[in-house]
């Protein structure tokens, strides 16, 4: 990559970054499909030589052809300060790997109290197997991560905002104590997209992006990529290699045709997600909307601080009602699915219940939790459709009390 590259603005880089360079002065826009398992060579000290420096250009299937390449040093390139960045078959993946090349028996993890609950997994599971501890933090902990961190300290995980309560972290600070302690820092930066927040420019080692979210951005496929600086991608990549991860170069295409338009989609995702939240700040049903960019979530203020914007995901919280008002509101919706993931061009709405997913702090909110992601749609016909549901839940709500 040539530096001048990374002095462009970053919707510039989606559009540059990656792309194939002309051959004998043509060229195709986009990269071909390489599917390969087998790569060929022309004599058996060709392929020993090839063995020598299997990290420079064709060597096997797994470790990728110029498809899966592209993809990655285009993500590389939307990351000043990256090194590089090695791509996996979903977002968990990507998170397990992380977690795999920096943790060793004994070692101690401090986990953001608000993570995506796979992640939880992980590390109440596997990791605890390995002999690895997980402490969860507050994540309006900031600088007072400090205090926690022990002599088996090796990495602090972070997820800004959480993906199911909205808490934004204050990254610089918490990243800011990590490199004193000698600590590595991770985050799950599947909200932000490096587009709204370059995280490794704000100190953080490692950026992971579910890409089978923003990345992608039409439903249609499961993927994960980690972004490191070069203290921490070597061994990030030999871990990789040795858990055998890779995408299929079809795979690869899709998303990296997904990320020529994240720009444009992402502008109009903060626009409609934006007015549909605001629009349910003024409804009597509402007691609570966790939206980054509104005043009322929390961590707020450090959104308005470090992200360039926001995309389109967000919860409420209804104004008391039980389990089944919620689905009352969610079910008769028309231009909502109903269903996980989101970061695909159209709307979806999802029941949440974090108060089962914490331990180091408590939820409290006056009723059920209900999370949107909005689409590319209108704004104007979503808002009438939640219009409709909110009704629903009113009548649900007095049918009970
Ligand atoms: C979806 C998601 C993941 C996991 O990605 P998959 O591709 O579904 O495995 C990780 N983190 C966050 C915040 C997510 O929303």
């Amino acid at each position: 990559m040539q530096d001048d590259d990374r002095r462009l603005n970053p919707g510039t880089r989606l559009v540059t970054a990656g792309r194939p360079e002309l051959v004998a002065g043509r060229g195709i826009v986009n990269p071909p499909v390489w599917r390969a398992s087998t790569i060929l060579y022309e004599s058996v000290a060709e392929l020993r030589a090839g063995t020598r420096k299997p990290d420079d250009g064709l060597y096997y299937g797994r470790r990728g052809t110029p498809t899966q390449w592209s993809l990655a040093d285009a993500l590389t390139e939307l990351e000043p300060g990256a090194e590089g960045t090695l791509l996996f078959p979903s977002g968990v993946a990507a998170v397990t790997s992380v977690l795999l090349s920096l943790l060793s028996p004994g070692d101690e993890l401090l986990m953001v109290d608000s993570a995506y609950e796979p992640t939880r997994a992980v590390c109440n599971g596997m990791l605890k197997r390995f002999g690895v501890t997980t402490r969860y933090y507050d994540p309006l902990i900031g600088a007072g991560i400090a205090e926690l961190i022990g002599d088996k300290t090796r990495v602090i995980f972070l997820e800004s905002p959480g993906s199911l309560t909205f808490e934004v972290q204050d990254v610089p600070a918490i990243a800011a104590v990590a490199r004193e302690h000698g600590i590595a820092t991770v985050i799950d930066n599947t909200w932000a997209t490096p587009l709204l927040f370059p995280a490794l420019g704000h100190g953080v080692d490692i950026s992971i992006l579910a890409c089978t979210k923003y990345i992608v951005g039409h439903s249609d496929v499961m993927m994960g990529s980690a972004t490191a600086g070069p203290a921490h991608y070597p061994a990030l990549r030999r871990t990789a290699m040795s858990l055998g991860q890779c995408v299929s170069p079809d795979d690869a295409y899709l998303a990296a045709r997904g990320l020529r338009t994240l720009g444009v989609r992402m502008r109009q995702h903060e626009e409609g997600g934006l007015a549909v939240a605001r629009w349910l700040a003024e409804q009597p049903q509402v007691a609570r909307v966790l939206h980054p960019a509104l005043p009322d979530c929390p961590g707020h203020e450090y959104w308005r601080r470090d992200f360039a914007g926001a995309s389109g995901l967000f919860g409420i919280v209804l104004d008391g009602g039980d389990d089944a008002a919620r689905a009352a509101l969610i079910d008769g919706l028309d231009l909502f699915g109903i269903g996980f993931s989101w970061g695909g061009y159209e709307s979806l709405a999802l029941p949440v219940d974090p108060a089962g997913l914490r331990s180091a702090t408590t939820w409290q909110a006056d009723g059920p939790v209900v999370r949107f992601h909005i689409g590319i749609e209108d704004p104007a016909d979503l808002i009438a459709d939640l219009e409709r549901g909110l009704a629903r839940f009113e009548s649900a709500r007095h049918r009970r009390s």
